[in-house]
C-alpha cells in the first residue's frame, strides 16, 4: 500500500478523478466496456435540450452547428488517436462503420479476393466482416494477428485488407499495428484497425504509421455514454476513393439541394450517412473535454503503471490465479485479464465488494484500467479484494451464480 501511495504521488499529474463523478468508496475497472460520467456531461446534455432544442428548436442545426457535429468531435477524437483533422467523423456505430470500411476497401483494391482478420475478433467484427465481404464479392480467411505479417506476405496480391483490433477485446494483448500496417502495403493491400480498446489510453499514432482506415467507439474509454457514436477515420490520401455502401443524404456533397442522385461529399463527410444522434453525439462532446490538456502518452504511462502493478500484486496476492494478458507492457493494452473456470462468480463476488469488472466467455475475469479516473491504491484494493473472494470462496455462492442478460 504504501508503494501504491508513492506512484500515486510520483503520478499526480495524471489524477484526473475529480474530472468524473464516480460513487465513493468503487473501484471501476469497466472503463472499457463503458466509461464513467465525465463532470459537466449532466450540464452539458441539459443545456442541449432545455435551451438548444427547448428553445431554439431548428435554429440550433445553423446557431449551434449541430450540422457540423460529426466531423467536429471527429477531430477531437483524432487528436487522441493521432489523426490529422479531417479524416474522422463521429458517425454510427462502429459495427457500421466496419462494414462500410470493408466494403469500401474491396471497392479500392479491385480484383483481389481476401480480407484478413482475427478469429479471435469481437463477434460483431466477425460477423459484420462476413456480411460485408460477402456484398463485395470478398473471402474471408481468419489469421491470428501474431502470424499476421507472414500470411500477408504469402497472399501477396490476393490480398485486399487486413483488418484488426489494436488491442484484444478478451485478453488485452496489444498487436503490432506498425508492422500488420507495413505489411499489408508491402503487397500493395490496405489496413484497417479496430480501435475499441486503444482510443483514448494509448497512442496509437494514425497517421504516424500510415494507417488506411479505422474504426472505434466513442462509449469505452472516450467515455462517451451508453450508446454514443462511433468513429470512422479514413487516411486523407484515401478519401477521394473511399466508395462507401452507405449512401445517405448526410454524406451527400450537396445534402440539401435534395437531388434525386447520390453524389459523395468530398472528404471524411462521405463516410456520414444519415441524421445523428445529436443527443448522444454532444454527450460525447462534452465528455471528451476530460482529455482537456491532457497528453495521451502520460496517460498511456500512467495505464501501465497501474496494470504493471495489479500484476505484481496478483503475483503477490493470488499466485495460483492465471493471467492471459501479456506481461510484456509493449504488448498490453489497458486492461488484465485472467482466466479462472468460476470467472462468472468471480466477477460477481467482485462487484458485490465494488470492485467493478465484467466477465467474457468461457472463463475470462476482465479488469479494464482507464488510468484518468483510478488510482494505485485503487489497483491494490482491487487484488486484496480479489483475494478475499477466492478465500472464502464467495464465488462459489449461488446468487452469484445467475447470469444476467448483460454479462
Ligand atoms: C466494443 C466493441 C465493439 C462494439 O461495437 P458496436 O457497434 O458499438 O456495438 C466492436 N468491436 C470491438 C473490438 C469492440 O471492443
Amino acid at each position: 500500500m504504501d508503494r501504491a501511495r508513492a506512484l500515486d504521488s510520483e503520478h499526480a499529474a495524471t489524477d484526473l478523478r475529480g474530472r468524473f463523478r464516480l460513487p465513493a468508496g468503487l473501484v471501476y475497472l469497466d472503463g472499457n466496456s463503458l466509461g464513467a460520467l465525465p463532470a459537466g456531461v449532466a450540464e452539458a446534455v441539459a443545456d442541449v435540450v432545455h435551451r438548444q432544442w427547448g428553445n431554439r428548436l431548428i435554429a440550433s442545426w445553423n446557431e449551434a452547428d449541430w450540422w457540423g457535429a460529426p466531423t467536429r468531435v471527429g477531430d477531437r477524437i483524432g487528436e487522441l488517436v493521432g489523426a490529422g483533422a479531417g479524416q474522422l467523423v463521429c458517425t454510427d456505430s462502429t459495427t457500421v462503420n466496419l462494414y462500410k470500411c470493408v466494403v469500401a476497401a474491396a471497392r479500392m483494391r479491385p480484383g483481389r479476393g481476401v480480407v484478413l482478420t482475427d478469429p479471435a475478433s469481437f463477434p460483431t467484427d466477425l460477423y459484420v466482416t462476413r456480411a460485408a465481404a460477402r456484398d463485395a464479392g470478398l473471402t474471408v480467411e481468419l489469421v491470428s494477428p501474431a502470424d499476421a505479417p507472414a500470411r500477408i506476405v504469402a497472399l501477396g496480391d490476393a490480398l485486399a485488407l487486413a483488418s484488426y483490433s489494436s488491442v484484444d477485446y478478451r485478453t488485452g494483448e496489444l498487436w503490432d499495428l506498425p508492422a500488420i500496417t507495413d505489411a499489408a502495403h508491402a503487397v500493395g493491400a490496405l489496413a484497417c484497425w479496430d480501435l475499441c480498446h486503444s482510443a483514448g489510453v494509448l497512442e496509437v499514432g494514425l497517421d504516424e504509421h500510415g494507417a488506411d482506415l479505422a474504426v472505434g467507439c466513442g462509449y469505452k474509454y472516450l467515455n462517451g455514454g451508453p450508446g454514443a457514436p462511433a468513429f470512422l477515420y479514413v487516411a486523407r490520401r484515401h478519401q477521394d476513393a473511399f466508395d462507401q455502401p452507405l449512401s445517405g443524404w448526410n454524406g451527400h456533397a450537396t445534402p440539401f439541394a435534395m437531388a434525386p442522385d447520390f453524389t459523395p461529399a468530398p472528404g471524411i463527410t462521405r463516410g456520414r450517412v444519415g441524421t445523428p444522434p445529436l443527443l448522444s453525439m454532444l454527450a460525447l462532446e462534452a465528455a471528451l473535454h476530460a482529455y482537456d490538456a491532457v497528453r495521451v502518452a502520460d496517460l498511456r504511462a500512467r495505464s501501465l503503471s497501474l496494470t504493471g502493478l495489479f500484476l505484481e500484486c496478483l503475483d503477490a496476492l493470488a499466485p495460483e490465479v492465471e493471467v492471459v494478458t501479456p506481461r510484456d507492457p509493449a504488448r498490453r493494452g489497458s486492461q488484465v485479464s485472467l482466466r479462472h473456470p468460476a470467472a462468472y462468480g468471480v466477477v460477481q463476488a467482485l462487484i458485490a465488494r465494488d470492485v467493478v469488472g465484467d466477465f467474457r466467455e468461457a472463463d475470462i475475469v476482465r479488469l479494464g484500467f482507464a488510468p484518468m479516473y483510478l488510482s494505485h491504491v485503487d489497483v491494490v484494493r482491487a487484488a486484496e479484494h480479489l483475494r478475499a473472494v477466492l478465500d472464502g470462496r464467495e464465488h462459489e455462492r449461488p446468487e452469484f451464480a445467475r447470469r444476467a442478460t448483460v454479462t
